[in-house]
C-alpha cells in the first residue's frame, strides 16, 4: 500500500472523480485542433514553484498541452513533442526556463558524480550522457533549446517557436528572442 502524502493525494482523487465530467474522446478532440493552427504546447520545468497553468491564465476556453522535464529542457522532449505534432499538430511550441532552476545549480558534473554513487557500474554510461545543465543565464539556455528545436527534422518547420523566461520570484514571464543568425550556428 501506498503511504506518505500520496495517500492524501488519493483521497483527494476520490472528491474529484464524484465531480468530473469527462472531456471528449482523444480522436474528437485531436481532430478539432489538428489543422487549426491554434494547439498550443508548452515545455517547461517539473519544479513544484512553477505552475505552467497559472502563470499563462489556462483554463476551460485557454488550452495548452504540456511538457515538464527537468529545466524544460528540449534535447529530453524531442520524443513528446515530435509525437504530439502526430497527433495535435501543434501550430506552437513554447519552451519556458526559469531563474533559480535546479539545473543552474546542479550542473552535469555533480548530477553525474551522485548518479555514479547510485550505479557504479554504470560509470562510463553516466559520464556520456547530458543532463541539461543550464550554465549560463535562462535567456540563452532558452536560445540554445529554441536552435535544437528549429534544427530538429521531426519538427514541422511552420511550427511558431516561442521561448519564454520565467522569473520565479515576480511571476512575470518575457519573451526571449532569437541569437542573431550568425550565433546560432545554424
Ligand atoms: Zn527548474
Amino acid at each position: 500500500m501506498a503511504k506518505g502524502p500520496i495517500v492524501e493525494m488519493l483521497a483527494r482523487n476520490v472528491k474529484f472523480a464524484a465531480g468530473y465530467q469527462a472531456p471528449p474522446g482523444l480522436q474528437e478532440m485531436a481532430s478539432g485542433i489538428r489543422g487549426t493552427g491554434k494547439g498550443v504546447v508548452v515545455l517547461s520545468c517539473s519544479d513544484p514553484r512553477l505552475n505552467p497553468y497559472q502563470i499563462l491564465g489556462i483554463d476551460p476556453t485557454l488550452k495548452a498541452t504540456m511538457v515538464r522535464n527537468a529545466g524544460g529542457r528540449v534535447f529530453d522532449a524531442i520524443r513528446t513533442l515530435s509525437v504530439l505534432q502526430t497527433i495535435g499538430a501543434p501550430g506552437t511550441i513554447a519552451i519556458m526556463h526559469h531563474t533559480d532552476c535546479g539545473m543552474t545549480h546542479f550542473h552535469d558534473d555533480v548530477v553525474q558524480q551522485a548518479l555514479i554513487e547510485i550505479a557504479p557500474e554504470e560509470k562510463a554510461t553516466i559520464e556520456g550522457m547530458k543532463f541539461g545543465e543550464i550554465k549560463n543565464s535562462i535567456e540563452d539556455s532558452v536560445r540554445e533549446d529554441m536552435a535544437m528545436l528549429r534544427a530538429s527534422p521531426l519538427i514541422t518547420k511552420s511550427t511558431q517557436i516561442v521561448g519564454l523566461a520565467y522569473d520565479i520570484k515576480t511571476g512575470v514571464l518575457t519573451e526571449v528572442t532569437d541569437w542573431p543568425a550568425e550565433k546560432s550556428g545554424l
